[in-house]
């Protein structure tokens, strides 16, 4: 059984429609897929009908751009309540920071002498909610700027770069609140990815299950082996649920192919139970499993 629980569709960064990710997750012998876009459940449904076209079981989830200590920390929800007033005040206002950042961000690039404009970017976006750097990045591509994404961020749009500016995160340990009372279960995304190992060390982690935090995604391709047997042994310490996942995003991301890293069974099982418990604390209409 193959269960791939991190995954990105146009409903944000991703390259390919919701219902194409379910086609392409069922292509590569998937078994379960999550489908996680950033800050919105815009992708849900139309994932929802072709997931039940093909034949896959999907996981509705989003990955909330959250901030530790000055730190950006992605934090994935799987099956909230995506109606949960608090959730949604929170995802408004990351979304209308990351618009806003738009225009701040091409200025910026326009004094470092990188002419692009907001109708480029606007091309690029199609019909995803959340605007965001990978579709700066696209149009730094396109226009023959740099080479590839990731050379993109390395060289104009990570902190410190001529392009970067920052915007509205909601901080980790409130998130992880609220979608825990959103009947959802709370997972750090690639803890120790991008920049973020120095805040989230094993005490950190600790405070955050208090909070409400069910899972690490320890099997990621930000993570060497080391990084993995440590983390592994820190949620273990913990009893928190180990996850992994490929943070596929179509064409959009080299080396995250649907599949390369999955989540065993048992740690599934041990998810799902977690989201059912917030669920029934809860006491509301929460997301469901796609079968
Ligand atoms: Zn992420
Ligand atoms: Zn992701």
């Amino acid at each position: 059984m193959l269960i791939d629980l991190h995954t990105h569709s146009r409903a944000s960064d991703g390259t390919q429609s919701p219902g194409d990710v379910m086609r392409s997750a069922k292509a590569a012998g998937l078994d379960v897929v999550g489908l996680t876009d950033h800050d919105s459940a815009a992708g849900w449904d139309e994932a929802a009908a072709a997931a039940r076209d093909v034949g896959v079981e999907l996981v509705p989830g989003m990955e909330i751009s959250t901030k530790l200590y000055g730190s950006g920390v992605h934090l994935l929800a799987y099956l909230p309540d995506p109606n949960y007033p608090a959730l949604v005040d929170e995802l408004t206002k990351i979304l209308a920071g990351r618009t806003g950042r738009l225009a701040a961000m091409i200025g910026q690039l326009r004094d470092a002498g990188v002419d692009i404009t907001e109708e480029e970017v606007l091309d690029q976006v199609g019909g995803s909610p959340a605007i965001g750097r990978p579709h700066i990045a696209d149009v730094l591509v396109a226009k023959g700027v740099v080479g590839d994404r990731t050379q993109a961020f390395a060289e104009w749009l990570n902190w410190g770069r001529p392009g970067y500016v920052t915007r509205y995160a909601t901080r980790t340990d409130a998130m992880i609140a609220i979608v825990t009372a959103a009947g959802g279960a709370a997972v750090i995304a690639h803890p120790w990815g991008r920049g973020s190992r120095h805040v989230l060390d094993k005490d950190t982690f600790a405070e955050l299950r208090e909070r409400g935090l069910v899972g690490i995604e320890v099997d990621h391709q930000d993570h060497d082996d080391h990084d993995r047997d440590d983390l592994r042994r820190i949620a273990e310490e913990l009893d928190l649920v180990i996850t992994g996942a490929s943070d596929y995003h179509g064409t959009g991301k080299v080396d995250h192919d649907l599949g390369c890293n999955v989540t065993s069974p048992a740690e599934y099982e041990r998810l799902l139970a977690r989201a059912a418990e917030n669920a029934a604390r809860a006491r509301r209409p929460v997301a469901e499993v796609v079968r």
